[in-house]
């Protein structure tokens, strides 16, 4: 094929889809956004796009098997809404989605002997949806006569790579948080304790996973070269997503510079677009690039749109325990530590360290402004001084919860049995059962 049929061939491809060149080239821009490359590889992705549309249109199209654990669908709904009729559809049609407990139109045998013939041929992918259940013997999800277990094992033995979509399935989510009477894990804790870990596992958290990440996923392994496109981290999460603090992208962090904060929904503060951090903010804690890629069809994300980030990308694939249900709840209230890069803070050394590197950045802030000329007098530090003085119990530094109600022993204890659960799947089954 020539590259002017090629290029006339895909060009009659977007049209008959009423998409413009123009947005062709701004989706490949937010792609390669979303992969956190700079805006100069934008170009790159459109011809990685294109050259791979043009190979779906001759029969090459790329498996994939999509596989529902114990879910409740959300990262399903969130990708199936990519906004339609656009581009996204175009790379969507480069896959060959075999199998999908939800978007499948057939079921039953038939649809079961596609996946069967799909993972005996190999090269495929799987992408997980959800968290594996090994509680109550793995009763707790079945499918076809399988337990969600089998078919996971089975589906992953013999696939390119598994893509563990959403962050049930990295680490457990919200069905492993306590007491996590289903015993729920990730995908990559589970193929390891398997002895699969010769399989390559991408870990793609979030509450529901943000669907550009599914797609600057599939775009760069299926046609950017493979797993290492994606410089997976420790944590195997693609670092040009998940290497960045939401804090460090977000809008409101000048509000947080300069001490201005929302501690009341409804306030004058949260009018003025003041920094979300007291009111539970999970920010400076998640690592995400939600500021980016931002969500529904790239128009908003959860700060912009007035919630603090509740943190659904912390996600431990090493460990069910640390899960972002547990670790961030009440999902309102201010959290118990606070983490900027890899600094910590205990809850009591908030309000002295805040004011002290508060103070610190104003000084120098406020050189800065008066040297370009851009201010006279100084930073509005003090409105927020004198409002912590007229709620004292709400200040920086005080936090009363605990998860476990404020018993951190009764919350070690029940950490100590996830993670024995987690070691020992079998044996703490065993246990449930003769406790019946
Ligand atoms: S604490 Fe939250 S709202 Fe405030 S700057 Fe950081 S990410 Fe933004
Ligand atoms: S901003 Fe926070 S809560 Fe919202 S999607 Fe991103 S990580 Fe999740």
């Amino acid at each position: 094929m020539s590259e002017e049929t090629a290029a006339f061939d895909f060009a009659a491809e977007l049209e008959a889809r009423g998409v413009s060149r123009r947005s062709f080239l701004k989706f490949c821009g937010a792609l390669a956004a979303a992969a956190g490359l700079s805006a100069s590889a934008a170009p790159r992705v459109a011809m990685a796009l294109e050259e791979s549309v043009i190979g779906a249109k001759t029969g090459n199209l790329y498996p994939v098997i999509w596989l529902e654990g114990a879910s409740c669908t959300g990262c399903t709904e969130s990708f199936a809404q990519i906004e339609t009729p656009d581009v996204a559809r175009v790379v969507l049609e480069m896959i060959s989605l075999n199998y999908s407990d939800v978007l499948c139109a057939g079921a039953g045998h038939s649809i079961e002997e596609a996946k069967e013939q799909t993972i005996e041929n190999g090269n495929y992918i799987v992408v997980y949806e959800g968290a594996i259940t090994q509680g109550f013997g793995g009763n707790t999800l079945r499918v076809a006569m399988e337990t969600g277990e089998e078919i996971l094992e089975h589906a992953a033995s013999n696939a390119t790579a598994v893509v563990a979509l959403g962050s049930c399935a990295v680490n457990g989510g919200w069905m492993a948080a306590y007491p996590n009477p289903a015993i729920a894990t990730g995908v990559q804790g589970f193929l390891s304790a398997k002895g699969l870990d010769d399989v390559p596992v991408v870990n793609v958290p979030g509450c529901p996973a943000n669907p550009e990440w599914l797609m600057s996923v599939l775009v760069q392994v299926l046609m950017m070269g493979g797993l290492d496109a994606l410089h997976l981290n420790e944590m195997a999460k693609p670092e040009g997503i998940f290497g960045q603090y939401i804090h460090d992208n977000c809008e409101r962090r000048g509000h947080f510079e300069n001490g201005e904060f929302v501690y009341e929904f409804g306030s004058k503060e949260e009018e003025l677009g003041y920094c979300l951090y007291p009111l539970g903010c999970k920010g400076p804690q998640t690592k995400a690039n939600c500021g980016i890629t931002l969500w529904n069809n790239r128009r908003s994300w959860c700060v912009q749109a007035g919630s603090p980030c509740l943190g659904c990308c912390e996600a431990n694939p090493a460990d069910p325990g640390d899960n972002w249900v547990e670790v961030n709840t009440p999902f309102y209230e201010r959290q118990r530590d606070l983490h900027i890069g890899d600094w910590f803070f205990q809850p009591t050394l908030v309000a002295a360290g805040l004011t002290g590197i508060v103070a610190a950045a104003l000084i120098i802030h406020g050189f800065g402004m008066k040297k370009t000329g851009r201010m006279d007098g100084g930073a509005p530090f003090e409105k927020k001084r004198a409002w912590d003085e007229k709620h004292p119990e709400k200040s920086i530094g005080q936090y009363e919860y605990s998860v476990m109600d404020g018993d951190p022993v009764q919350m070690q204890d029940a950490q100590k049995e996830i993670a024995k659960q987690y070691d020992q799947p079998e044996a703490a089954a065993d246990g449930e059962e003769e406790g019946r």
